[in-house]
């Protein structure tokens, strides 16, 4: 259903929507930061001290003005979660690569994102200031990864540039325009508008408040904005650079404040013209975010179950992604609960009702009542500001509740080159040791091909003639191997240890 009309349709082109990102360190923040600074006017940006994770810019154009807003958070996390609720919030891509150093991991992760949800993008050649800036072999280097630039005859758009001077960056804007333009996104301002809350959290004065993203339609003063679960009356309302305004439309980020309750980030907002119809949304159960995984049981898989709670709610996506990234194949988490506010009796209570369960605040403490019953409740709680140290306590965690197991480990490697007649029941080969070092009392696994075709244990050795202990790496040996499975030439002897780890 599409969403009522204010007056007669006014579709225009609509402004691109722009996503930074790219491998740590190649230069998103400072990128986002040098647009910011030079395209915003000066008595603006004196006013964004508290930025909002959006920010608009306007370029000039041959038709007058054009406006590009960008998405303040570099790094491909905040755009995957969004993604992740089926949010696409980005209408174009800036892919950052270090001319210092080319693809690395996380510009392929992001390249992956990019292309999953179809998103157009340019690449960003950036660090060309750089005495160590070598932009051919980085463009060799994005050919190798299948991103081939219009310079050597490929699709997609490149701009040289430094985020440091801002060499370039006027072309990289340009470019992004250009591809926006290819796309013909169009918005229309007479409908009331829809979006997605891109965050939310709590002002100590104010209330609730929530960034949205408009996408289409206008909102005006006097509105109602609602999401399932929570709604707010269009009273306060301010633009990107925190100025109070009676209307925004599509494109644009906007501060909202005096929600009934905290809005989940990657919520879908709607506009109403009357609180009833507000309410009617809000009454809605909101929709769980979807996750990579929820309980996860299977074989010998730990699930340590987690509370998170947050000060400020955008952040609960990026503790999940770090989260994500120390999982084992033996242990998990899994997230009973994520959201914003201090930590409550209530969160004490749940933690306690399931076995394991632990409690981890970002920004937030833990309420007198929760404070007054920790001791008593005996769960691991604890509150953090710095997120390497939370992910620290995790790391813990994860490696005390971890159960030891036996693997082995590989020692060296014999590889048979001659099989002689077995001494005293016991099989004489003539080896070369390719690998390791291998000791007499080692156990050995009998591989031919790709299987391991039996175990042994090596009983006895010789190199030049003469009884050794052991062999290395390089050496030429005989072996004797008790073991109840034929040796034959060409098997590999693999001489391991079994350690608990
Ligand atoms: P991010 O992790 O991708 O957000 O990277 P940052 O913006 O934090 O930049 C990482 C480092 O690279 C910082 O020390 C920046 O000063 C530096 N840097 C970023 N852009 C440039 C650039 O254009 N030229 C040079 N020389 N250094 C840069």
């Amino acid at each position: 259903m599409s969403a009522p009309h204010l007056a007669d349709s006014l579709i225009e082109e609509k402004p691109p929507v722009v996503v930074v990102m790219g491998h740590i360190d190649h230069g998103k923040s400072t990128l986002l930061d040098f647009i910011r600074r030079s395209n915003i006017v000066a008595g603006e940006a004196g006013g964004i001290t508290q930025h909002l994770n959006a920010y608009e810019v306007t370029r000039p154009s041959a038709n007058g003005e054009r406006r590009i807003t960008f998405l303040d958070t570099p790094g491909h996390e905040a755009f995957t979660c969004l993604r992740s609720r089926g949010a696409s919030v980005a209408d174009v891509a800036i892919l950052v690569v270090s001319a210092e150093d080319g693809v690395m991991p996380q510009t392929k992760e992001a390249h992956k994102s990019i292309l999953e949800s179809k998103l157009p993008y340019v690449v960003a050649i950036n660090k060309m200031d750089s005495p160590r800036a070598t932009p051919e072999r980085t463009i060799q280097s994005l050919a190798e990864h299948d991103i081939l630039v219009e310079e050597w005859g490929g699709p997609i758009p490149c701009a040289k540039i430094s985020a440091k001077t801002g060499q370039g960056v006027d072309d990289l804007l340009d470019l992004v325009l250009l591809v926006a333009e290819l796309e013909q996104t169009t918005g229309d301002r007479s409908k009331l508008a829809t979006g997605v809350v891109i965050e939310a959290h709590r002002d100590e004065s104010r209330g609730i408040a929530a960034t949205l993203l408009i996408q289409d339609g206008t909102i005006k003063k006097g509105h109602f904005v609602a999401v399932a679960g929570s709604l707010a009356p269009v009273r306060l309302m301010e633009d990107f650079a925190r100025r109070a305004v009676d209307e925004a439309t599509f494109s644009s980020p906007v501060n909202v404040i005096g929600w009934s309750d905290m809005p989940e980030v990657g919520a879908v907002f709607s506009t109403f013209l009357t609180k009833k119809e507000a309410e009617v949304e809000a009454a809605k159960k909101p929709i769980a975010p979807k996750r990579s995984e929820s309980t996860v049981s299977e074989g010998d898989m730990i699930v340590v179950p987690i509370i998170i709670k947050v000060g400020v709610s955008g952040t609960a996506e990026a503790i999940e992604h770090e989260i994500r990234k120390i999982e084992t194949d033996r242990l998990r988490f899994s997230i009973v609960d994520s959201n914003a506010g201090s930590i409550t009796e209530a969160d004490m209570k749940r933690a306690a009702s399931k076995p394991g369960t632990i409690l981890v605040g970002f920004g937030t403490s833990l309420d007198p009542l929760a404070t007054s019953i920790r001791d008593r409740m005996n769960i691991p709680v604890k509150t953090f500001t710095i997120i390497y140290q939370l992910v620290d306590w995790l790391k813990e965690i994860r490696d005390e509740r971890t159960p030891l197991m036996k693997v082995e480990d590989q020692l060296g490697l014999l590889r048979v080159a001659r099989v002689f007649n077995p001494v005293k029941g016991k099989q004489v080969v003539g080896c070369r040791v390719p690998e390791g070092i291998v000791s007499v009392g080692d156990k050995v696994k009998i591989v031919r091909g790709e299987e391991t075709v039996g175990r042994g244990e090596v009983t006895g050795m010789q190199k030049n003639k003469s009884d050794a202990q052991s062999v290395h790496k390089g050496d030429e040996c005989g072996a004797m191997i008790q073991s109840k499975t034929d040796i034959v030439e060409g098997d590999s002897l693999i001489a391991y240890k079994v350690v608990e780890r």
